[in-house]
């Protein structure tokens, strides 16, 4: 069992606080690492780490920069299945999923390669006689990262690949439940050459988060994780003055309109809900079965999903790994039993599964319910594991009807051939990615990645422009040469003739 450090200013350090977290292989239960939970004084350790850092990376030329995210990138490029398979033995997603995670990060990195362009500001000439306006965008200075366990390397490059290619500082505090990739990825940054204390990793949980957000020198939170949490991120955070965006979760409706592709839509529905075993923000955890192809819908559906093959991540032949952890696998079964109770058909169970030499693994067949109560814990609470629910709808209104009156508003899809309907669903449907015949819309690293409602705290999104912001901040510079004949005293309000 290995003791993993923090990363701090470079170099591993040994956890100092005396408390460790436990890192399991999902798939075999066995205890694989021990992370260090972060003190008081060990975050402050990496925040002054990044303070200091900031003073010469906030001044590094553009070109300097961006010289080191292209080594990076090349990099992680040739350490993708390293990466993959670090992810795959703490989270348990299988490996091709792994290897998606890494390249939907490395999108992100190559958007922070061309950040000149980005940054390049504006300027306006002659505003006034003589009088020309610039405007600029500016680091913040040390930012952090607080990330969750279901994409322990892609969330984090979310962040701050764009961050420190801004100018900023980062301290990332990424899950105790899978940290190693977040780790390694720091250490590969190191060695393409971003100088010591722009990136620093803290293992840590409930205080090291707590602290960051309290922190003096901590200018800027970048948040994702539960939605919970992410609404105390975003109070705690905006109460000590910083900027913060708080991604929290979803429960995200596929709504299927009866002239669809039934069979586009079935392996859609089957893919987007048990991917990474329903353990993504854009799962589809809901279908919403429009009028009479609703129950050869759900047919099609139940006939795919019962075909699914359960087991490790690192066994090719295995579609679904196991949850994140015993508690958690146990939790999402409890949400079948209660399904039944509260009058939801259960046409699929799979909690019984279990997979063979792997019995202490955390694993769970895929469940489908169909006819789910929109009172019924399974509809009403973000399940974060592989149970698909179905609810029926008897028209288009009534669909969006159920969309709209969730709590949370990540993503949506329609899933039709109608493209005025289809039209009408972007435009009338309260979440912040859509999909049109695509179930999990998860923009492209130049768009930003962002939900409504109770998926998002704050009003910038992630990557793409917002990200770039987020962490920046504008400053705008009038300036004027005039030449000495017209000097003079004018009490006036300035005005631009
Ligand atoms: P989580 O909220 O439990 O943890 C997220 C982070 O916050 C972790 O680093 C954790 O150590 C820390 N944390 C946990 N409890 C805390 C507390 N009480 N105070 C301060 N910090 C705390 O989330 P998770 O279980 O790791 O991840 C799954 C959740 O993340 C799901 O709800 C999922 O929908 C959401 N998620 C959302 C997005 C998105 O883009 N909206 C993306 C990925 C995951």
């Amino acid at each position: 069992m290995k003791t993993l450090g923090h990363w701090i200013g470079n170099r591993s350090v040994p956890g100092a606080s005396g408390r460790f977290a436990p890192v399991h292989d999902p798939a075999t239960g066995a205890r694989t690492a021990r992370v260090p939970l972060a003190d008081v004084a060990e975050v402050d350790a990496a925040v002054a780490a990044a303070r200091t850092a900031h003073r010469t990376w906030g001044t590094t030329s553009l070109a300097r920069r961006t010289a080191v995210l292209f080594r990076y990138r090349a990099l992680l490029e040739a350490h993708r299945e390293e990466l993959a398979a670090l992810i795959t033995a703490e989270h348990g997603k299988v490996r091709a999923d792994a290897l998606g995670e890494v390249a939907r990060g490395l999108e992100i990195l190559e958007l922070a390669c061309g950040i000149g362009e980005k940054l390049k500001g504006e300027l306006s000439t002659e505003v006034s006689t003589g009088v020309d306006v610039a405007a600029l965008r500016q680091p913040l200075g040390v930012v952090a990262g607080i990330t969750p366990f279901n994409f322990p390397a892609m969330v984090p490059m979310w962040m701050f690949p764009i961050a420190v290619a801004c100018g900023n500082t980062f301290v990332l505090k990424p899950s105790e439940k899978d940290p190693s990739a977040a780790f390694r990825l720091a250490e590969l940054a190191a060695e393409a050459g971003l100088p010591d204390g722009v990136l620093n990793v803290l293992g840590g949980d409930r205080a090291a988060v707590e602290r960051l957000l309290e922190h003096p020198d901590v200018a800027a939170v970048s948040f994702v994780g539960s939605t919970p949490v992410a609404r105390h991120v975003h109070r705690t955070a905006v109460a000590h003055g910083k900027r913060v965006q708080a991604l929290g979760g979803a429960k995200n409706h596929m709504v299927v309109l009866p002239d669809a592709d039934l069979d586009l839509a079935a392996d859609s529905a089957v893919s987007a809900a048990y991917g990474s075993a329903g353990e993504r923000c854009m799962a589809v955890s809901v279908v919403v079965a429009v009028g009479e192809s609703g129950d050869e819908l759900v047919q099609r559906i139940a006939d795919r999903t019962a075909r699914l093959r359960v087991g490790p991540g690192d066994d090719p032949a295995s579609q679904m790994g196991p949850l994140i952890t015993r508690e958690h696998r146990d939790t999402v079964a409890s949400y079948v039993t209660s399904a039944r109770a509260q009058g939801a058909e259960v046409v699929l169970d799979g909690t019984a599964t279990r997979v063979e030499g792997h019995e202490d693994g955390y694993f769970l067949g895929a469940s489908l319910l169909d006819r789910v109560p929109l009172d019924a814990d399974a509809y009403r609470d973000e399940i974060f594991g592989p149970v698909l629910c179905v609810v029926r709808a008897a028209s288009y209104d009534e669909a969006v009807g159920i969309v709209n009156a969730s709590p949370w508003g990540n993503g949506a899809a329609v899933f039709t051939r109608d493209g005025g309907a289809a039209r009408r669903f972007q435009l009338e449907v309260e979440a912040g990615m859509v999909g049109v015949n695509v179930p999990i819309p998860v923009p492209v690293g130049h768009h930003s990645f962002g939900g409504w409602k109770d998926s998002l705290f704050g009003d910038l999104h992630v990557y793409g422009n917002d990200g770039v912001a987020f962490y920046t901040r504008g400053k705008v510079v009038t300036t004027r040469w005039p030449d000495p004949a017209d000097a003079g005293i004018d009490l006036g309000f300035p005005r631009t003739d």
